[in-house]
C-alpha cells in the first residue's frame, strides 16, 4: 500500500490541498488509521472543475477508438492489479477478500463494456416527413460532469460512472466517499497509466462534501451530475441542480422486497437470500431488506436461513475463512443495533444473531428476525447490515401491494416454479429491476436503476452511454 496515492489528482498532476487540510482513513476491521489523505475544500474543487473545463473541448474531439484503447489499457492494468486493489479495499471498507476481489472483477467489466460501447455511438438522419427538410442528427457528448459515490462498492461505483463519460467524450471532477477515497485515487492513477489526458479524470477527496459540491453545481461550468447515494442527499443534490439546470443521474436508496411462495424451490430461494442479503454484508442498496414468506413455508424457510447465517464466519476480511467483515463505521454499526432492538420491542423473534460482540471494530452477527410487525422501523429504513426481517403472506393481491408499499423501488425478488405467476408478479412490482429465482441482478451489461424515489436514469447496458450524451439535430433544407 505504499505506492497508493493519498493526494488530489487533478489536471493530471498529484496535489496536496491547497490549505494543507488532511483526513485520515480508517480500517473498520480495527478502528486504526491506515494513512492520512489530502482533504479538499472549495479552493481544490475550483481548480479541478477548471482542468475539467479546460480538457473538455479537445477530448469531446478524441477519436472514439482512441477513448475506447484507453478504457481497455485501463481494465486489462486493473485485472493484472486485482489482488493489490482487493486488498486496499478490504482495508478502507472491510469487506472479505474474495468480494473484494470479486468487485474488482465486476468494476473492471465496466470499462471493458464501455471500451466496446464508445465505437458504437449512433447519430440519425433523413429527409423529414414535409419532403423539404432534412434531419441530421449527432450525438455529442453533455461537457464536464461531477460524479459523486459512496463507500459501499468503492471501485465499482466509480468504474460505472467513469467508463461511460469516458467512452461518451465527458470529462470529470470524482468526488469519492471519505470512508474510501484510495481505491478512487488508485483507479486515477490507473487510468492515467491507461494513457487518459491530463485534466479529463480529477479526483477530489475531502470530507466537506456539501463546501466542496455545491458551488460546482451552481456555478454554471458543470454540466452533469452522476450521483449514487442515499436518497436523503439525493433530493439535496437535485435541488442544487436546478438553479444551473444541470442534468442529473441519480442512483439511490433501495428497499428491496424478497417474496416466496408456497411453490418455490425452497433451496434456491435460500442461496438467493443469502446473496441478496449477505452479498457485501448487506451493505449494499441492492439488499433484501424485507422477506415477505408465504405462511405454509415461513417455518421452514426461516429455519434454513437461520442455519445458513448462523454458519458463516465474522472477522476481519483479510483473515482466511472469513465470510463477513466489519461495517463500515459505528455510525452505521449503531443504526443497525437501533433497528434490530425496535423489531425484538415490537415482539419479533431473533433466530439467530442480533448481539453485537465486544471488542475492537464495526462488526455485527449476521442475524434472522421473525414474527416482524409490519410497525417495525426496519420495515421503512435502509437496513444497510446483516439483518433479515421475515414477515409472512396469505396471497399474491395482498403481498404485491405490501411489497410496493413503501417510496423506494430499486429491485425485488421473486421466488416461485411457477413461470406465469413469476412474470405477472414481477411486472407488478414497482421496481427497475427484479431477481426472478436469483438474488443478484448486477451486472454491466444490463440497466442498473429504480423507479420511484431510488433514483432517475440507468447505469450500465447499452443505455449506459446515453446518461453522458446529447443529440444535436440539425436542420438542413432540401435544394
Ligand atoms: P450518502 O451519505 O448519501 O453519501 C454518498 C456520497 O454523497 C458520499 O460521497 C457523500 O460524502 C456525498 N455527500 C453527502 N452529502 C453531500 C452533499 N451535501 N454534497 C455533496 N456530496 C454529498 O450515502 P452513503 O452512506 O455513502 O451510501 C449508502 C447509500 O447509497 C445507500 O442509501 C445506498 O442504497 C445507496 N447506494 C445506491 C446505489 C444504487 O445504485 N442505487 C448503489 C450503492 C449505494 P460524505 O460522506 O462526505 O458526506
Amino acid at each position: 500500500m505504499t505506492d497508493t496515492p493519498t493526494q488530489l489528482f487533478i489536471g493530471g498532476a498529484w496535489l496536496d490541498a491547497a490549505d494543507g487540510a488532511t483526513m485520515p482513513v480508517d480500517d473498520p476491521a480495527t478502528g486504526e488509521i491506515i494513512c492520512h489523505i489530502a482533504d479538499a475544500g472549495p479552493k481544490d474543487a475550483r481548480l479541478a472543475e477548471a482542468a475539467a473545463v479546460q480538457a473538455q473541448e479537445e477530448w469531446a474531439r478524441t477519436a472514439p477508438r482512441a477513448r475506447s484503447e484507453i478504457l481497455r489499457r485501463a481494465y486489462e492494468i486493473i485485472l493484472e492489479r486485482s489482488d493489490g486493489l482487493a486488498h486496499l479495499m478490504t482495508a478502507e471498507m472491510g469487506k472479505p477478500l474474495a468480494e473484494a476481489r470479486g468487485e474488482v472483477a465486476y468494476a473492471a467489466e465496466f470499462f471493458r463494456w464501455f471500451s466496446e460501447e464508445a465505437v458504437r455511438i449512433d447519430g440519425g438522419g433523413g429527409i423529414l416527413p414535409d419532403g423539404r427538410n432534412r434531419m441530421l442528427l449527432s450525438r455529442r457528448p453533455v461537457g464536464p460532469c461531477l460524479l459523486i459515490t459512496p463507500w459501499n462498492f468503492p471501485l465499482a461505483m466509480g468504474t460505472r460512472k467513469i467508463g461511460p463519460a469516458i467512452a461518451a467524450g465527458c470529462t470529470m471532477v470524482l468526488k469519492p466517499a471519505p470512508q474510501t477515497p484510495l481505491s478512487s485515487l488508485a483507479l486515477a492513477a490507473i487510468l492515467q497509466e491507461a494513457g487518459l489526458p491530463d485534466g479529463v479524470l480529477n479526483v477530489v477527496t475531502t470530507s466537506r462534501a456539501g463546501e466542496v459540491c455545491e458551488p460546482l453545481l451552481r456555478g454554471g461550468r458543470i454540466r452533469k451530475l452522476s450521483f449514487t447515494g442515499s436518497t436523503a442527499v439525493g433530493r439535496l443534490l437535485l435541488a442544487q441542480s436546478a438553479e444551473a439546470v444541470v442534468r442529473t443521474s441519480m442512483e439511490l436508496g433501495g428497499n428491496a422486497p424478497f417474496i416466496v411462495f408456497e411453490d418455490a424451490d425452497l433451496g434456491k430461494a435460500v442461496d438467493g437470500a443469502m446473496l441478496a442479503k449477505m452479498r457485501n454484508m448487506g451493505e449494499a442498496c441492492t439488499a433484501a431488506n424485507r422477506f415477505f414468506v408465504h405462511h405454509s413455508v415461513a417455518e421452514e424457510f426461516g429455519r434454513r436461513l437461520a442455519e445458513r447465517m448462523g454458519a458463516l464466519v465474522v472477522g476481519p476480511g483479510t483473515r482466511d475463512g472469513v465470510d463477513v467483515g466489519p461495517l463500515i463505521d459505528r455510525t452505521g454499526r449503531g443504526k443497525v443495533e437501533d433497528l434490530v432492538a425496535d423489531a425484538v420491542e415490537r415482539g419479533a423473534r431473533v433466530l439467530v444473531g442480533g448481539r453485537t460482540p465486544e471488542g475492537p471494530g464495526c462488526f455485527y452477527p449476521p442475524t434472522v428476525l421473525t414474527d416482524v410487525s409490519p410497525e417495525s422501523r426496519l420495515m421503512d429504513t435502509e437496513i444497510f447490515g446483516p439483518v433479515a426481517a421475515i414477515l409472512t403472506f396469505g396471497d399474491e393481491d395482498e403481498v404485491i401491494p405490501r411489497a410496493n408499499d413503501t417510496p423506494w423501488g430499486l429491485v425485488g425478488y421473486v421466488f416461485t416454479e411457477g413461470l406465469e405467476r413469476a412474470l405477472r408478479v414481477s411486472e407488478r412490482l414497482e421496481v427497475g429491476m427484479v431477481g426472478l429465482n436469483t438474488g443478484l441482478v448486477s451486472n454491466p451489461a444490463a440497466p442498473f436503476g429504480g423507479v420511484k424515489q431510488s433514483g432517475l436514469g440507468r447505469e450500465g447496458g447499452r443505455v449506459g452511454i446515453d446518461e453522458f450524451l446529447e443529440y444535436q439535430y440539425l436542420a438542413v433544407p432540401v435544394r
